[in-house]
Formats: C-alpha cells, structure tokens, sequence
C-alpha cells in the first residue's frame, strides 16, 4: 500500500531522504509560494545545525534557560506497583515552561533570529506550543503572533494569558471547528503572505519538509541524555522506550537517537478517548488511513471521501486528526508499536504516578504511564523501560478538579 521495502532498513542518518521522504511518508505538500522559503529554510538548518557558534548558543540557552539535562529518575515505587521491569522517568516535567515544547521552541526561534526574521508566527491547540514560542520570542526579543481557535483560547484561557503576559498577540481563529487544525491552517496562509519578513514556528513533528525533520533534531536532546543517564543505572541501552504520541515530537525525541538501536522497543501511545470503537478519540495511527494534511503525506483520521474527522481526547495536547510523518514510516515499517489509553485509563495514569512517586504528570503524558501496565506485562523484572514525563500537571488540574472527585468521603483520601 505504501511502497515500503521491508528489506532495506534505512539508518537514521537516511530519514528523511534528500526530498524529504520517510519511507512513503512526508514531503511537501504545499501552494507553490511556499516551496523557495522551505527550501531556504530546509538550507538554513543543514547550515547552522552544524554551526558552531548556533550549536553553543543554543546549548546554553539549552543549559542556563529551559534547566537542560533534565534528569533520569529511577521511579522505585511505580516499579514495585507495577512487579515489572524497572522503570525509569525522562523528566521532561522539569523543563522550563513545563514541558519539552521549549526545546523545539528555543531552536526555531534562535534559527529565526539568524535568518533575520522579526517576526514569528505560530499556531496552538492547548496554548502549550503557544506558550513555548511566547518565551523564546521575549528571550530573543522577536515578535510573536499566536493563531489559537476560538474554542481552544476558551477552554485554555490560562494559556492565552501566559502568551499575552509575555507580549506575545493571540490571534483567535473562528473557522471550522475553532479548534487546532483551523489554527495551522490560518498561520499557513499567513506564512504564504508574509514569508519574507515572517518565521513559521511550527511545534511538532508535522507539516512539510523540513519541518518534521528539524522539530525532530531539536527534540532529540531528549534521547541523547537518555542514552548518557542510562549508564548512571545500568551497562546497556533500555529494553523500551514509551511516549504518548499527539503530533509525535517527544516520542521521536526519545526514540530517535535510539532508532538504530535495533534491539530497543518503542511504544507510542496514542489518545484513546472514549474507546477507539466509540469514534470519539484521536488515535491517528491506530485507526487510520493515509492521505494528505498540513503540507505532508501522513495517517489522518478521515472519512470515505477524504474529509478529516473530528477528534476527541480528554487532554487538549493529542487531540489532533493527523500525526508526524515518521511516526508513520515506524508503524509501518514495524519499527515501532502504536497502542491508545482511553481518557478513563489516562486518569487512572494521572492517579498512579501521583500515588507511587509524588508526581502529578501532564494529561497527554499520563496517557503513557496508562498504558504501561499493560505494556510491561510480557517484560522480565531484568529488563527495563524510560518513559517520557513529556509535562507536568499544573495546566490540567483546573480540568481535573471537576472529573477527579477526590474528597474526604473517599477513606483512600484522608
Ligand atoms: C504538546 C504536548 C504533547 C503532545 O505533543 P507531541 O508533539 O506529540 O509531543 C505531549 N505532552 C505535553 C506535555 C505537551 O505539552
């Protein structure tokens, strides 16, 4: 279906190809305007992500800005809970701005910088990449402007604030369904009109070439710490690596510096919603099809005729209808596993970690900790897994207050 040749495995340096291809997946599916930025920009980063003076720049905003490495922690309890595999936690949480989404954000926006762009745009669901690009630009004294859908600056009205605080302007989206994937559309039209003055700060692995690429070698400082903290504990690479997958960037941020790694296991999690037979979840890869959103050729939740389906998710960071390319390329080629949690298996994530180990994790990373029994389960005791705490609760617990009825009726709770 997908032309993939099993037999010649391409190694990480070869994904994506010279076009931008992983396996069948990705490209640039774009209005003719965009196709000279994104080759100048494809252009810029083969140029300064080799850039000396860029690297050690970034690494210190890296280092001395978001609090980089952040640490492996050992989660003695949950693994005792859970009778397993040791289980260790990538503690993204620690990040400043409260998950990995700085990491890509700082990259971009630093890029931006260099080009000589003043101007960057960007688009957000939860308000969390929004947040991200909002900090990047005040650090590096650039210009931002937030596409976020009517609905979403709503129910994130918290986020929308954050942005504004930081001098970022928050521009509401009223089309389609106001939510996520009416924002990408109008920071896309607005990227066609206003590319030579203006950056597309896009926040995960997805859109055209190369930007899935570039969010991928920003994000990967994740698994490149993994691989170095790992020997704090232990002599060889973990048995698994688990990540909850919206667009997919920390789980490719994890995975990929292991992707050559044959023998470690990757497990992205997905968003279940309310059970993938009920229709109402964003599980992109488990239950759909390919096809083209965003500038690129990925799994979309579509229709017969092609049209995306509406998404749920009981946390705001998954609920998207598409997934990065190369997520795409793994599942097919086998290369990773793709499962879902349910919102009511992610709460019960939420509860677990929190029990067990004092952390109250982000609703799009305890639907990785919800699943984790059950992928542990053929696991031996010696083996062990990393998981991705990709954030942390704080934003969702507004959210929580009203489905989580934790009161003093409940003994458990005194
Ligand atoms: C945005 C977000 C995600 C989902 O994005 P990916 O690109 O799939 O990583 C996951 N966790 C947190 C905490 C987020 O803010």
């Amino acid at each position: 279906m997908t032309g993939f040749d099993r037999h010649s495995v391409p190694l990480l340096r070869d994904l994506p190809d010279v076009r931008g291809y992983f396996g069948a997946y990705g490209g640039r599916f774009v209005p003719e305007t965009l196709m000279a930025p994104l080759v100048e920009l494809e252009a810029a980063f083969r140029k300064f992500r080799r850039d000396l003076t860029f690297r050690r720049e970034l690494n210190g905003f890296l280092k001395n800005f978001a609090g980089r490495p952040t640490p492996l922690l050992f989660a003695e309890n949950l693994t005792k809970r859970l009778g397993g595999p040791r289980v260790y936690l990538k503690r993204e949480d620690l990040c400043h701005t409260g998950a990995h989404k700085v990491n890509n954000t700082l990259g971009q926006c630093l890029l931006a910088k260099r080009l000589g762009k003043k101007r960057v745009i960007a688009e957000t669901g939860a308000g969390q990449h929004g947040v991200g690009t909002a900090t990047a630009c005040a650090l590096l004294s650039l210009s931002c402007e937030v596409y976020m859908g009517a609905e979403d600056m709503e129910r994130q009205a918290l986020n929308v604030f954050r942005m504004r605080s930081m001098g970022a302007k928050v521009i509401p989206v009223t089309s389609g369904s106001r939510t996520l994937k009416d924002a990408i559309n109008e920071a896309m039209r607005d990227w066609v009109t206003n590319v030579q003055t203006t950056f597309y700060c896009i926040g995960s692995v997805v859109g055209p070439h190369p930007y899935p690429w570039m969010v991928r070698e920003f994000q990967s400082v994740i698994g490149r710490e993994v691989k170095h903290q790992i020997r704090d504990y232990q002599t060889g690479d973990p048995d698994a690596l688990v990540a909850c997958v919206g667009g997919g960037s920390n789980a490719i941020g994890l995975f990929a510096p292991f992707y050559d790694h044959k023998r470690v296991k990757f497990f992205g999690v997905e968003a279940g919603g309310e059970g993938l037979r009920s229709g109402r979840h964003s599980a992109t890869l488990c239950t759909g099809r390919p096809g083209v959103l965003h500038g690129a050729y990925t799994y979309l939740m579509q229709d017969d005729n092609g049209q995306v389906l509406g998404t749920h998710s009981i946390s705001a960071g998954l609920d998207y209808p598409a997934v990065g390319p190369e997520h795409a390329f793994y599942k097919d080629s086998g290369r990773a596993t793709y499962v879902a949690a349910t919102d009511k298996e992610a709460l019960a994530g939420f509860k677990l970690l929190n029990e067990t180990e004092g952390l109250s994790a982000a609703l799009e990373s305890s639907h990785a900790l919800g699943s984790l029994p059950r992928l542990v389960r053929p696991m031996k005791n010696s083996q062990s897994v990393v998981l991705c705490l990709s954030g942390r609760g704080d934003k969702d617990m507004g959210q929580l207050t009203g489905i989580l009825h934790l009161g003093s009726s409940d003994p458990k709770n005194t």
